[in-house]
């Protein structure tokens, strides 16, 4: 029998930027289940991740003391993970030695080097705090702006053109708005396996009459139940949605109140899609013009039309030029600042949001303060006590150029939180080759990771239900963690480790609990300054903007003005740019990369989560069954893909949700780690990886 809870608490599940809140119930130290709580996001909703993906925290891969590698234990990109000889590679150590040595070294690195020689990369894993703490730390501790985190990898191009645009990066409207929209466009994202409780309210909204536009190369199971479902060719948005403009523009389908009191920029847009026909473009995109006509009146005309997208815009060369086409959809038809309309990418990671918002990113302080406006540095040393002329002016290195870098010599020295770039980069086996050519590397997590295996220092830290902060959502909701158990053997909580860091690299940081790391955070964002940590203990989540202490936080945004200095929105147009590797001869197939439904980023927690581990055990291909068929391969059987950067060898899944040409391969598996095979190449402003498109070849095999 099912043993009884001795406590239950209140929190927020680990995984995606939906938010879910629930329940852990407890007893002994140990998470017996978890229950879906009445949460703005969920309404007591959960998927099968918050539902079952929580025992990793009990799993006995947990890292317990703290790890220094032995000085024979030479570092290499190449290597193979083998647990029954890590002890053969790391000898175990008090927190106080691996925490001078962790610090120390990297202070003389910074003190030889200088400052540009060390990066950091934080998590939106952790909680807003962490991210706060860990950005002010290598702003202030390592001295430069070299700090970045996931969302380089996810949707910093989006993030780019809606600063740009309308002059904030986060969501216009609240997933749970689409059951106000009459029309949901949903493009590049598949919720039901990425967002599973949004797509619910997706499909309860088509079930009460909203009209649903799925827009995407691959057939997810949203597609299925789609007013219209267009399968456009991969890595053709701006042409599918410079067509859809230029229809609206020809036959007047355009706002104009709208882009004459709200727009700037609308003359250069116009002009830019006349060359845009649908009939240009049919054969480009692969959808007929009559069909790229209706879904273009469709959403123009509707009382309410919302636009949902994810990586499938972002990760690609021109994701940048693909989300400032949405942009623009929304403002030439003036569906935006209003209840069932707007602009929604929907975040991966549960706090993606929030560690962007507090700062974890290279060219931004907290709250998207340019690090290179000079009034911005002074109000940050001024809120953080420093010298005037103290803060590094220049903006950072992002997470790709940080591996770069590192190649050239010119970082020497890491501290990484969280993340798992040994296996999350693209082009991974150069990742690897520049974290192991590290003079020093500093990892904290809460298991062996692949990128733990390249470190110098591993720091045992504190997984999700172990420690309090505060998480954002997708909805720009700022909800509450709480800690449910204690971290097991010596590990420590996150906000404890980056404070004695803090303190080798001669900082003097003692914040007496987490909410007073909240309290100075908010303080420096106008955006959530008026969110208490007494206010988020008692109302679990508050949304932002909420500027004054008791407003009631603004779910709908940008009513009356855009955040930009005119107040107004800008057109920025974009041409065409085609995937920086194409197809050819040699490897004439397409890989597109991604996640499934139980399996979470690189896939350290929930491969070791039993329930979702039992139901997908195995690395998969998702390839298009008549693809398969003329490999003369039949489902199950190993497949070998190769690019030009290295090859996995996997089973194959017969799919028809892959288009013919295209294999689909989810991201999480170490032994058929697929970012061995993704290109680097970045787009230019967002400078996120295109892990959306890659020529490969496939044998059976
Ligand atoms: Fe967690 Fe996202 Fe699933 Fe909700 S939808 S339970 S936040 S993984």
């Amino acid at each position: 029998a099912l043993a009884v809870p001795d406590k239950q608490v209140e929190s927020v599940c680990p995984y995606c930027g939906v938010g879910c809140q629930l329940t852990y119930n407890v007893k002994d130290n140990h998470i017996l289940f978890v229950e879906g709580r009445d949460g703005p996001a969920n309404h007591a909703r959960l998927c099968v991740k918050g539902r079952y993906g929580f025992d990793y925290a009990h799993h006995p891969h947990r890292l317990t003391v703290p790890l220094i590698r032995r000085p024979e234990a030479k570092k290499t990109g190449d290597f193979v993970m083998d647990p029954a000889h890590v002890m053969d590679i790391f000898r175990e150590a008090s927190w106080e030695e691996a925490l001078a040595l962790a610090g120390g070294k990297l202070k003389q690195i910074r003190d030889t080097k200088g400052k540009k020689a060390l990066a950091g990369f934080g998590s939106a894993k952790g909680s807003n705090e962490e991210a706060y703490l860990f950005q002010k730390l290598v702003r202030v501790g390592f001295g430069s702006n070299n700090v970045d985190h996931c969302t380089r990898l996810c949707h910093a191009s989006s993030v780019t053109a809606l600063l740009e645009g309308i002059g904030s990066g986060a969501v216009s409207n609240p997933v749970m708005d689409v059951t106000k929209a009459e029309v949901v466009i949903v493009i590049g994202a598949n919720p039901t396996v990425n967002h599973p409780v949004a797509a619910t309210w997706i499909k309860n909204a088509i079930e009460n009459g909203t009209k649903l536009v799925v827009m995407d190369p691959r057939k997810s199971d949203l597609a299925r139940m789609a007013h219209r479902y267009l399968q456009f060719k991969p890595d053709t948005d701006v042409a599918l949605l410079n067509a859809m403009m230029h229809v609206i523009v020809h036959e007047n389908l355009v706002d104009k109140d709208f882009i004459d009191s709200r727009t700037i920029g609308y003359a250069e847009l116009e002009k830019n899609v006349a060359g845009y026909s649908p009939e240009l473009m049919a054969p480009i995109c692969g959808i007929d013009a009559d069909t790229i006509r209706d879904v273009a009146r469709l959403y123009a005309t509707s009382k309410g039309s919302m636009i949902l997208w994810g990586m499938g815009v972002s990760q690609h060369v021109h994701g940048t030029d693909n989300a400032r086409c949405l942009i623009a959809l929304a403002l030439m038809t003036g569906q935006i600042g209003k209840p069932g309309s707007g602009l929604h990418p929907l975040r991966g990671q549960n706090n993606v949001q929030g560690a962007s918002d507090a700062g974890l990113i290279p060219m931004m302080y907290p709250d998207y303060q340019r690090v290179d406006n000079a009034a911005a540095r002074a109000r940050f040393e001024q809120a953080w006590q420093l010298p005037a002329d103290t803060l590094d002016p220049q903006p950072g290195l992002t997470v790709v150029e940080i591996m770069h870098a590192i190649k050239r010599g010119e970082i020497n020295g890491m501290y990484i939180m969280g993340e798992n770039p040994a296996m999350s980069d693209p082009d991974v086996n150069h990742a690897r080759e520049s974290l192991a050519a590290l003079d020093h590397l500093v990892v904290q997590d809460i298991f062996l990771t692949e990128t733990a295996y390249l470190a110098d220092v591993i720091l045992p830290a504190s997984a999700f239900p172990e420690k309090t902060g505060s998480f954002t959502n997708t909805d720009r909701l700022v909800q509450m963690g709480r800690q449910a158990i204690d971290p097991p053997g010596q590990a420590k909580q996150d906000l404890w480790i980056i404070q004695q860091m803090a303190q080798q690299l001669g900082l003097d940081w003692q914040y007496p609990n987490v909410g007073a790391v909240f309290d100075e955070m908010r303080h420096t964002m106008p955006n959530i300054v008026g969110i208490t940590w007494e206010r988020l203990e008692r109302e679990h989540a508050v949304t932002y903007p909420c500027r004054k202490e008791g407003d009631a936080g603004e779910s709908v945004v940008f009513t009356k003005e855009f955040p930009r200095e005119t107040g107004r929105a800008r057109f920025v147009p974009a041409d065409i740019i085609p995937a920086d590797e194409r197809p050819d001869a040699d490897y004439p197939m397409v890989l597109i990369t991604g996640r499934q439904l139980e399996h979470w980023h690189t896939g350290s927690m929930t491969r070791r989560a039993a329930v979702l581990d039992a139901i997908e055990p195995d690395p998969v291909a998702l390839v298009h069954p008549l693809d398969l068929a003329a490999l003369g391969g039949q489902p199950g059987d190993i497949i070998t893909i190769t690019s030009r950067r290295g090859e996995v060898s996997l089973y194959a899944r017969a799919d028809d949700s892959s288009p013919q040409g295209a294999v689909f391969v989810p991201f999480c598996y170490y032994e058929a780690a697929i970012n061995k095979l993704t290109n680097a190449a970045l787009d230019p402003y967002g400078k996120i990886p295109e892990f959306k498109y890659c020529a490969i070849k496939v044998v059976l095999g």
